[in-house]
């Protein structure tokens, strides 16, 4: 999977429609097609990598500000004082289906433990 064929890349270059919830030059935030909670929102660098296995040092920075974006986000959504989960899938095991480095944000019902 490269930036080419990525389909979260094509959502950032619009050539796939998506409902926007933030955007800023090295962030997207956008509703999940097929939401697991009220509020379910996906966060991506706009930047390509693969899974949180293929980040590099030089991008912490870049987790950092997405991290501080949902907090900001989740306020804008309504969930920050009733709470919020945020779920990262890495790998095949991990659950990871579309492979380009994405935090959910689950949010307006009561979560469950543990996850399945
Ligand atoms: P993963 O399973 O990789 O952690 O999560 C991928 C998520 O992307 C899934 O929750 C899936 O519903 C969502 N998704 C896949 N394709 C699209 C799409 O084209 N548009 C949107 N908005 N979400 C998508
Ligand atoms: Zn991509």
């Amino acid at each position: 999977m490269n930036e080419t064929n990525c389909i979260f890349c094509k959502i950032i270059r619009k050539e796939i429609p998506a409902k926007i919830a933030f955007e800023n030059e090295n962030i997207l935030a956008f509703h999940d097609v097929s939401p697991q909670a009220p509020t379910h929102v996906l966060v991506i660098p706009k930047k390509h990598i693969g899974s949180l296995d293929e980040l590099n040092g030089d991008e912490k920075n870049l987790i950092g500000e997405i991290f501080f974006q949902i907090q900001e986000m989740a306020r804008s959504l309504g969930i920050s004082k009733s709470g919020y989960r945020i779920v990262n899938n890495t790998g095949a095991q991990g659950g990871q289906t579309v492979f380009h480095l994405h935090f959910h944000v689950l949010g307006g019902r009561q979560m469950t433990w543990p996850p399945g």
